[in-house]
């Protein structure tokens, strides 16, 4: 599969040998590396992708959830054009930036008070700093599995790849006992505990709503600030998970879609923690309000992804993947897909994994190989098998992804078994 993959692709395989003289790694972005070289996608309408050797694919990657409004919203265009015949970034406060605030707190139950970013790293590195300056501790209880951004990655196994200098106390995912146990070891000193709603870079993982109830108990028993990253998660309701829910934590982080597909990262929570932005906590950033940004995203979560367009996604969602495990099934094969609604994640296993796990050697390989399949198929989704549906791809769309599904659990059912 690798070996016809890179037969039928020499332009991006020469674009890679290229960037590697320059770019370190040959990319700039970890997640979209993979080998022998990376599909270089260079144009995009609605939900279709071409890459440079004139492939076209149905996009099911969707940006890793930031595509949501794919790659040519005529409203999020006209707002971008709009916006850059007034010119660029001045330096300065504007509508842009309170109207999407508005938004932003009118819909997140536990968001009172927001500021922005350019990505969700920041967002979450930002809350962090907040809770810990808001209640003088020190300790940041994070899950085994977790993602957080780059710098605050954590894996199920061995150490911690958080590349920053911070006290982190490690617990197991959905895992109430093992939650309430390093909650309460570590209680005097503990600031933070953060948590994805559903585990996505960790496989589309939901957590289960007890899992969620427990921390909120335990962020209350020792006064740590309960962070949920929605970064991801956000878009399963208007309100994110923590509405569909009615688990409301102390701050949340935002960002992908949220900016229509431009840069963007958002913390927010209790007006009481975010009060510390008045003044006390430095907050800077060159382009955290830039223009582009704050205007995309008043009119994408104003105007085009309102309460009952998320719904309707998110139910979509919630259909496609049961159409997908009946796939497995009738075939006969370890085959299965977690997730919450237009969010989910292939697994060589059933049944459907609800906990973060290490892939085996032979997963590892299934997983390479479902994703090559589908790019022969012409569909494009996250390397990890990841597919985040946006706004555009329509129901025949679908219909030719649960077919392109049917077909690798048919070829590849002995390697599956
Ligand atoms: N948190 C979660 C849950 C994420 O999935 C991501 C990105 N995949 C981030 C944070 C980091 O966001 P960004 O890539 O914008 O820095």
């Amino acid at each position: 599969a690798r070996a016809q993959y890179a037969a039928r692709r020499p332009r991006s395989a020469a674009l890679h040998a290229g960037a590697l003289e320059v770019l370190a790694g040959g990319n700039t972005r970890t997640v979209i590396a993979y080998e022998p070289f990376p599909a270089a996608m260079v144009r995009g309408e609605d939900c279709r992708l071409w890459d440079l050797d004139d492939h076209a694919y149905l996009d099911l990657c969707g940006e890793y959830t930031a595509g949501l409004f794919g790659h040519s919203e005529p409203r999020i265009h006209d707002a971008l054009h709009a916006v850059l015949r007034r010119g660029i970034n001045f330096a300065s406060v504007g509508p842009g930036e309170e109207k999407l605030a508005r938004l932003i707190c009118g819909r997140f139950p536990s968001i009172e008070r927001v500021r922005f970013t350019n990505s969700g790293t920041e967002a979450n590195l930002m809350a962090l700093t907040a809770a810990r300056a808001f209640t003088g501790r020190a300790k940041i209880m994070a899950f085994r599995g977790g993602y957080h951004g780059g710098v605050l990655t954590f894996p199920i196994t061995g150490a911690s790849l958080a590349t920053l200098p911070l006290p982190f106390v490690m617990a197991d995912y959905n895992d109430n006992d093992s939650a309430a146990a390093v909650a309460r070891a570590n209680a005097a000193d503990l600031a933070v505990i953060l948590v994805e709603p559903m585990q996505g870079s960790g496989g589309c993982i939901p957590a289960r709503p007890d899992f969620l109830a427990t921390l909120r108990a335990l962020a209350d028993e020792t006064g740590a600030v309960l962070i949920f990253d929605e970064v991801m998660t956000s878009r399963h309701s208007a309100g994110g998970v923590q509405a569909r829910l009615g688990i409301t934590p102390d701050m949340t982080t935002l960002g992908k879609y949220i900016a229509g597909g431009m840069s963007f990262g958002a913390f927010g929570g209790r007006a009481d923690i975010m009060a510390l932005f008045g003044g006390k906590l430095p907050h800077a950033g060159t382009f955290n309000n830039n223009v582009l940004s704050m205007a995309a995203g008043g009119v994408a979560m104003g105007e085009i992804f309102t309460a009952e367009v998320a719904e309707a996604l998110y139910q979509r969602g919630e259909a496609l993947r049961a159409r997908l495990n009946a796939v497995g099934a009738a075939a006969g094969v370890p085959l299965s897909f977690t997730g919450i609604g237009s969010m989910l994640t292939a697994q060589f296993r059933i049944p459907a994994p609800d906990r973060p796990y290490v892939p085996t050697p032979g997963e590892e390989q299934l997983r390479e190989l479902f994703f090559f399949d589908m790019l022969e198929a012409g569909i494009y989704l996250a390397r990890r098998g990841m597919v985040a549906l946006s706004l555009p791809v329509a129901d025949a769309d679908l219909d030719r992804f649960v077919a392109a599904v049917a077909d690798f659990a048919e070829n590849r059912a002995e390697l599956l078994r």
